[in-house]
């Protein structure tokens, strides 16, 4: 959990219990007392991953929700305070962008006024899918306005962490067959794998952006036996897949 001045971001561990599954009655309790737990405000709104590059607006009228109340997109934005845009996830980073409160000039009345514009945050579902449609780009687009692009400059990143480098590696056929296209950078490892590194990935493509503020939090969800993990749970021929849950707010 990291406290700002701006924004709050939590995630849930194992020991809370598992999240996912709307319309189970067990994991509806278990996201409702976490939230709770951690002072949410009650207004919350579940991101639904598409695998894509779509940005959709929390507190707008277009946003397209599902019939559980879920936004099938792959990064949420709001601009109101006390939105609670949750992800539930196993191995996928999620990253948070906020960008503070910024004035702009604006002609009123045949003279200049300096107008004060609120701040917004951005959540977004960090898989390889949406990075490689461009989410982050996607989602500066949206955040910043069209004519302040600079502003980036004081957006402030959060990547919650995910699968690490340690653990998100792949062997000779999965690159040829799914990775070549968007990863031919990538050259494999003494023992013949390719690794790719989400969080270095996601700082790149920000610093080419204009999004200096970094800072990651937390460690590698398939080593660590603390959150749940896709991996570890194949790795381990287990067949129940839990999901942890990440959300931000604007305070
Ligand atoms: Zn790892």
């Amino acid at each position: 959990m990291i406290y700002t001045s701006g924004f709050k971001v939590v995630r849930s561990k194992k020991k809370d219990g598992n999240m996912v599954s709307p319309g189970d009655l067990q994991n509806q309790i278990n996201r409702l007392s976490f939230l709770k737990g951690v002072g949410a405000p009650p207004g919350r709104v579940y991101i639904r991953p598409e695998q894509g590059g779509e940005v959709q607006l929390a507190d707008s009228g277009d946003a397209k929700f599902c019939q559980d109340g879920a936004v099938r997109c792959d990064a949420l934005i709001a601009r109101e305070k006390g939105v609670v845009m949750v992800l539930l996830l196993a191995d996928c980073p999620s990253l948070i962008l906020y960008l503070p409160e910024y004035h702009v000039r604006v002609w009123h009345d045949y003279r200049m006024v300096e107008v004060k514009s609120g701040a917004r945050l951005a959540h977004i579902y960090l898989g390889r899918g949406p990075l490689e449609q461009n989410i982050i780009e996607n989602t500066l687009n949206v955040l910043l306005p069209v004519d302040n692009r600079n502003l980036a400059c004081t957006v402030n990143a959060v990547l919650v962490s995910g699968i690490g480098l340690c653990c998100y590696r792949f062997d000779e056929e999965v690159y040829q067959r799914i990775l070549r296209e968007h990863w031919s950078h990538l050259e494999p490892d003494a023992d013949g794998k390719y690794t790719i590194d989400l969080a270095n990935e996601a700082r790149q493509r920000l610093r080419d952006s204009g999004v200096m503020s970094f800072n990651q939090l937390g460690e590698c969800t398939c080593c660590s036996g603390e959150y749940f993990s896709h991996k570890r749970a194949k790795a381990g021929k287990k067949e129940f897949q839990g999901r942890h849950l990440v959300a931000c707010w604007l305070l």
